[in-house]
């Protein structure tokens, strides 16, 4: 099988390349972000906050996380039900980056991922692809930006699906939750070795695009 690992920092991009990407490829894609905000709206509706003063195995003991696909597109169900938009808020945002950081979260989602880059060629996405679910990954690349660009990108997005939100405000959430995710003690954020860097500051879409699939193809040419 096939498998390419895209990590990097919030707002890189990673998901509307990767989906496009996949696309291309014929892959399918795994947004393992989204399973983090999934488990994340769980901790929420049971009441907890970013403290996550709460029993973490209970919770996750009465907790399912599947993720299904329409054509290549994933779909991401928090027991049984689809929460696919739900989760795309500033406040699941932080609250995936706190239960992120908890080991039995990291545990209760890994072996869904390995599975399914198992069983398909896929492109995976996320914080700790390269380093942690897949080290003998076909292709790695460290995606990344500045992040007056990834906070900028983000920003519109919020407002194209029209969220109230303000830039200051995403990107001071987006810097806390990068330094949350580089310095927690479990898969931190960090390149893999053996990652190829693409920094897409100051790309248009279709350049970031072309510069990947170059990337990936190389990659691919060369195992
Ligand atoms: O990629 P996205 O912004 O949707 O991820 C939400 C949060 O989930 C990240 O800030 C990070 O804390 C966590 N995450 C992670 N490991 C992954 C993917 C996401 O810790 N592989």
């Amino acid at each position: 099988m096939i498998s390419v690992a895209i990590d990097g920092p919030a707002g890189a991009g990673k998901s509307t390349l990767s989906r496009k990407l996949a696309e291309h490829f014929g892959f399918i894609y795994v947004d393992t972000g989204a399973m983090y905000r999934a488990v994340g709206l769980k901790f929420s509706q049971m009441g907890a906050d970013t403290e996550l003063n709460c029993d973490i195995e209970k919770i996750l003991a009465d907790t399912t996380v599947d993720i299904r696909f329409v054509g290549t597109e994933q779909r991401v169900f928090l027991d049984g039900e689809d929460v696919s938009d739900k989760i795309r808020t500033p406040e699941m945002s932080m609250m995936a980056s706190a239960v992120s950081a908890k080991p039995p979260v990291r545990a209760f989602l890994l072996d869904t991922q390995r599975k399914l880059a198992e069983n398909n060629d896929c492109l995976m996405d996320g914080r700790d692809i390269g380093t942690v679910v897949l080290p003998n990954a076909t292709v790695k690349i460290y995606l990344t930006a500045s992040a007056e660009d990834r906070a900028m990108r983000r920003y519109k997005e919020l407002i194209e699906k029209g969220q109230t939100v303000e830039f200051k405000d995403v990107y001071d959430d987006m810097v806390k939750r990068d330094y949350n995710d580089m310095h927690r003690e479990i898969a931190p954020l960090k390149q893999a070795d053996d990652a190829v860097v693409a920094d897409t500051t100051g790309l248009e879409f279709e350049q970031s695009f072309e510069l990947l699939i170059n990337i990936i193809n190389k990659g691919i040419e060369g195992k």
